[in-house]
């Protein structure tokens, strides 16, 4: 695990700072997006995949209220938006890249790893998401070695003290928490 000491970010390769700048952008740009997609009724997460030149291939944000479905996530849904775009299930030869306002949750890492997408960047990490928030993250032993081992870049933690502002407001304005009885 490396670690940026100014900013907090960690990864698990050697940080990269072009790749760290181009990922604070976009982050920031997704946390302003986030808000407007809460006020529309979205919940308060929103993904995006780029292609290595930059490029959008998909954007979406988290509908599971909406459309009372429990694994519409944003990042599952990005993901098969990007699917669908290139008309295929297999996203590894185009080598794909997600930004997420948040860590992805246990259920979203499985859906990344069977993706191929090569890169994860996300802003506020899953504890502070849960305390923020109630949202159960799930539990993601070594994750970030696991991606490593196979392949898969990580960075976390990216301009998050404009995600945690992000999801405070979420809660202070009494949006809708869904989760399972326990
Ligand atoms: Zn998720």
């Amino acid at each position: 695990m490396q670690k940026n000491m100014k900013t907090s970010v960690i990864a698990n390769e050697k940080i990269d700072n072009l790749k760290l700048i181009r990922a604070g952008k976009i982050i920031l740009d997704l946390q302003q997006e986030l808000k407007k997609y809460i006020d529309k009724g979205y919940g308060p997460f929103l993904a995006a995949v780029y292609d290595s030149n930059g490029n959008l291939v998909a954007k979406a944000a988290n509908n599971v209220v909406d459309k009372s479905c429990s694994n519409n996530h944003a990042e599952i849904n990005a993901i098969k938006l990007a699917e669908k775009k290139l008309g295929n299930y297999d996203l590894s030869p185009y080598n794909l890249s997600i930004y997420v306002t948040s860590e992805p949750c246990m259920m979203c890492l499985g859906a990344i790893m069977w993706s191929g997408i090569k890169a994860i960047y996300y802003g506020v990490p899953s504890e502070r998401v849960t305390k923020i928030t109630g949202f159960d993250e799930g539990f993601k032993q070594n994750w970030y070695n696991e991606f490593k081992k196979r392949g898969i870049t990580v960075y976390g933690q990216i301009e998050t003290d404009a995600g945690e502002q992000v999801l405070k407001d979420y809660v202070a304005h009494g949006h809708t928490v869904y989760k399972p009885k326990r």
